[in-house]
């Protein structure tokens, strides 16, 4: 039995498992549980059981305020999911080795999410059993931290599915040639970003492709045949975080690793950019597939794929998940738009309807903003556009 202290401490009895109630206690509960047929489950130093009839037997845990077990910071070991496959996941422990974990059933049956009680991005503290298992990182995760953020989709009932939890910032690749930047896509990026929560970073890719007048592109022309730098210079005066970077000439690989670490960073950006060939810049070991197999996998994606976080050599993850990188305008409802063009929240109040869409309202603040030249027309059209689609 854990010693109980702390303020939050109480006790909690739940119900056993189905095919636990049939068996008989023998002898040692903790040598039945290490001679068992390798599944590992829910007996532990923490747990006891009472000698009651069956029908009333529950097992007693020691939990915390929120019903989940106090962590053991002598007995257990920390790290973060970076894949969860079925019941087992790989828990990442900084420094380098990965575990394969199981979940124990009271997470599992206590959780609210209920369908993911661990997700990709989770801080796990978990049990070792590399005891059991010939020494090999095996263990089972006892409790996850409380979630920052989570980027999640929801199914057809409705239902909550997070793909990654944690994730703090959003680096969205574009490049400014081959292919040539779509600004508007720029300004998609960072509305997700806003909306989920996460700190944007802007990484104009293959600067050495830059020549004097390389101009943008897009389907609508109000996007399109503009100066690169000049939109880069436009992102920058917003107060957003912008790198240019090229594999070629290395420039600016050595800032983004340094932007990466200790972040758990989501990766956007349209096939060809070179998301790949970034972070295979800044971490060499990761080997990740480069142009024509990326371009193959996206082809046939899917929703439903799995994130997975690729832990980098100098600290930090990296989601690179072409069912995150598809991630739409994440559920953004119509008013919650104006408040991810950061340049429009300050006005907002100024416009003489309450539920202004800015679109051609009297006494907008936004139009007259745009008029004077204060708000980029550019941004503007990029708002109506996105206003068309939520
Ligand atoms: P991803 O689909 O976004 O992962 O893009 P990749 O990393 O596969 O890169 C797509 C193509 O762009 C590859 O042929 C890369 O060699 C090329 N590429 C990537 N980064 C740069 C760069 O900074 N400069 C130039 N000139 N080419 C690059
Ligand atoms: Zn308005």
């Amino acid at each position: 039995m854990a010693k109980r202290k702390g303020p939050n401490r109480k006790i909690l009895r739940v119900e056993f498992r189905q095919n636990r109630q049939v068996r008989r206690r023998t002898d040692e509960w903790t040598q039945r549980y290490h001679a068992s047929d390798g599944e590992i489950d829910d007996a532990q130093r923490n747990e006891s059981i009472r000698a009651k009839g069956e029908l009333s037997r529950k097992r007693t845990i020691i939990v915390d305020e929120h019903n989940l077990p106090i962590v053991d910071e002598s007995a257990w070991l920390s790290g973060v999911v970076t894949k969860v496959h079925g019941h087992f996941c790989c828990v990442h422990v900084s420094g380098g080795t990965t575990w394969e974990c199981t979940v124990r059933r009271v997470l599992r049956t206590r959780s609210i999410a209920g369908r993911s009680p661990v997700t990709v991005g989770d801080r796990a503290w978990f049990s070792d059993h590399a005891r059991l298992h010939g020494g090999r990182p095996i263990g089972v995760i006892e409790r996850i931290a409380e979630r920052t953020t989570r980027l999640s989709r929801r199914d057809r009932r409705q239902r909550e599915h997070i793909l990654v939890a944690n994730a703090d910032r959003l680096l969205a690749v574009v490049s400014v040639a081959q292919p040539r930047l779509r600004p508007h896509l720029v300004d998609r990026y960072l509305v997700a970003a806003e909306k989920g929560g996460l700190e944007p970073l802007l990484c104009f890719n293959k600067i050495d492709l830059l020549a004097p007048d390389t101009r943008t592109e897009d389907d609508d022309e109000r996007q399109g045949g503009l100066e690169v730098t000049e939109v880069i210079e436009e992102f920058r005066q917003l107060g957003y975080r912008c790198l240019c970077t090229s594999v070629v000439t290395g420039a600016g690989i050595h800032e983004l690793g340094e932007l990466l670490r200790d972040h758990i960073t989501v990766l956007s950006g349209q096939s060809g950019v070179g998301k790949s060939s970034l972070i295979n810049a800044v971490d060499p070991g990761l080997h990740l597939t480069t142009q024509t197999v990326s371009t193959e996998n996206e082809k046939g994606r899917h929703t439903t794929t799995l994130a997975e976080l690729l832990p980098l050599a100098g600290g930090g993850y990296v989601v690179d998940t072409p069912g995150i990188r598809a991630f739409d305008l994440w559920g953004v409802a119509r008013g919650e738009l104006e408040a991810c063009f950061r340049e429009f929240v300050p006005l907002v109040p100024r416009c003489g309807f309450s539920n202004c869409a800015h679109r051609d309202e009297d006494g907008c603040a936004i139009l007259a903003a745009v008029e004077a030249g204060v708000i980029s027309a550019r941004r503007y059209f990029s708002y109506l556009k996105m206003l068309e689609e939520v």
